[in-house]
């Protein structure tokens, strides 16, 4: 069975005070309904937050009593040395970081990183036992010309068929369509499952139907309280990469309960 994954990516929001309050009031919601859900024999998905850097060490040493994830949202591709105002994987690992997320695509867009820079930073992740979320995605003009599956492929192989079948294990995968990113416009379920059976099929084609089929692959891309159900049901999405409907405790709790 795979695990289905709601991960929160706040981005550049909140300063270190708003950030460790919204997390205690997140975690006391994330209780409740866990209290709720006790007896309905239903699974809860596993929660991942991924705030800005300077959160990431209090996040989780907050998020140890609790069970929820943190996660960084980039590292370097370098392991140490003279790469001023980069912070390294194994920096996170140090301060008990479970996940990185890279290749996300306004890192793509702003800071102009290509798949080979994120296939490096997958390595320093992996190498410093942090679990990768690794974002594809194609932009509108790629879609509107047709060359969405070509252009996801490419991502794929080029982000991760360097890897070998144990590291696949600590890697999800998450679908985030450049054109639904933060401008409330998201694909449709059937958009978001053609694309995700076809990533299934890709890693099936390297990896094996085994990683295949255990592989999680999240949706990403103005996913919210109203949506996330729909698209959450179809067969190859097994959670979501969440932005802007993360950073207020009780969308991010009504995104996780549309899961169950
Ligand atoms: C994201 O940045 O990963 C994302 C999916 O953002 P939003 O939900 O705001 O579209």
């Amino acid at each position: 069975m795979r695990k289905k994954i709601i991960a929160g990516n706040w981005k550049m929001n909140k300063t270190h005070r708003e950030g460790m309050e919204m997390l205690a009031h997140f975690f006391k919601l994330l209780d409740f309904e866990l209290s709720l859900n006790e007896d309905t024999g239903k699974k809860f998905p596993e929660v991942v937050v991924a705030p800005p850097y300077l959160i990431v060490a209090d996040a989780a040493m907050l998020a140890q009593g609790w069970d929820v994830k943190i996660a960084a949202q980039n590292c370097s591709s370098e392991k140490e040395g003279a790469f001023t105002g980069e912070i390294s994987a194994a920096m996170l690992k140090a301060v008990k970081a479970d996940y990185v997320i890279v290749g996300h695509s306004e890192r793509r867009a702003y800071f102009g990183e290509t798949n080979q820079l994120v296939a490096k930073k997958i390595d320093r992740a992996l190498e410093s036992d942090l679990s990768v979320i690794c974002c594809v995605g194609e932009t509108l003009q790629e879609r509107e010309s047709g060359k969405q599956l070509q252009i996801i492929s490419r991502q794929i192989e080029e982000c991760l068929f360097h890897q070998n079948n144990e590291q696949m294990k600590n890697i999800v995968v998450a679908y985030e369509p450049v054109w639904a990113i933060g401008t409330g416009k998201n694909a449709t379920p059937e958009q978001a499952q053609e694309i995700h059976k076809h990533i299934r099929l890709v890693i099936a084609g390297k990896f094996g139907k085994d990683i295949s089929e255990n592989i999680s692959i999240l949706y990403g891309g103005s996913c919210n309280p109203k949506n996330a159900k729909s698209i959450f049901s179809q067969p190859d999405v097994d959670g979501g990469l969440i932005g802007g409907a993360s950073l207020n405790a009780k969308d991010f709790i009504e995104v996780i309960k549309a899961i169950l």
